[in-house]
């Protein structure tokens, strides 16, 4: 349902993406691994339409999206996936309830429903008692887990995660994977998460190995 062929893309001289090949299934569960700089965050924000290519294809459900403009690729976000970036991204200004309810306000719910929609996703991610407060009051972890909530409440077809765990200690971070994993299952979303963390890899279906701008599987997997 996703797929990169051959995306290059440079920050003026540095190339972060060198002919970059991947392809994700619907419902899959994808890690992508790598050093630092190897070009894990570009090649997401190029699957997910944020950044356009210098060169190569992005298909998603077969319909190429590197060609479209912005605005048709910002619908195409909004509708369809659900992100958590690597850094900050809450608006602070705005409780954690507030932040969740979000894209569940954009698509038309109303304000009520769409809050205690909203604290029973806290709830989930062990946060009960913090909807009401500012999301630029929340530590780095508590803030992570809003931001995964607000990425799966809108019900996305496809969740991008950029080091969602990075921040958080080992029982938040398979609080995170369990419902990334729940959602995947049990609602066929697919999965794109960056991650450093071999336990956080091993929840996912398949993992794939970016290394200077390319795409490599590693050894012992398909
Ligand atoms: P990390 O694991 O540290 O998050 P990464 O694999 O996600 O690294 P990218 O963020 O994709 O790496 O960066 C790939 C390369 O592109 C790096 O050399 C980085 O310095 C460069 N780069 C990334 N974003 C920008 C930008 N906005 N402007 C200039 N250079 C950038
Ligand atoms: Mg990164």
């Amino acid at each position: 349902m996703l797929r990169a062929a051959g995306v290059s893309l440079s920050f003026g001289d540095t190339p972060a993406l060198r002919g970059a090949d991947v392809a994700v299934d619907e419902g899959e569960i994808v890690a992508v691994m790598g050093p630092s700089g190897s070009g894990k965050s570009t090649l997401l924000h190029c699957l997910a339409g944020i950044l356009v290519p210098d060169s190569g294809e992005i298909h998603v459900d077969g319909h190429r999206i590197d060609t479209l403009g912005e605005a048709a690729r910002s619908a195409l976000r909004r509708e369809r996936f659900g992100f958590v970036f690597q850094f900050g991204q809450l608006v602070p200004e705005l409780t954690a309830a507030e932040n969740i309810a979000l894209p569940l306000l954009l698509s038309g719910v109303r304000r009520a429903p769409a809050l205690s929609r909203a604290e029973g996703w806290l709830s989930r991610l062990g946060l009960d008692g913090l909807g009401g407060r500012r999301s630029g009051e929340l530590s780095g972890g508590q803030a992570q887990r809003v931001a995964l909530a607000r990425a799966l409440a809108g019900s996305p077809r496809v969740v991008f995660a950029d080091e969602p765990t990075g921040s958080l200690d080992s029982l938040a971070g398979e609080q995170v994977m369990d419902l990334l994993v729940g959602a995947a299952r049990e609602q066929g979303t697919t999965v794109v998460v960056v991650t450093h963390d071999a336990r956080v890899a091993a929840y996912a279906d398949r993992e794939i190995m970016v290394r200077d701008g390319r795409v490599t599987t590693p050894v012992g997997t398909s």
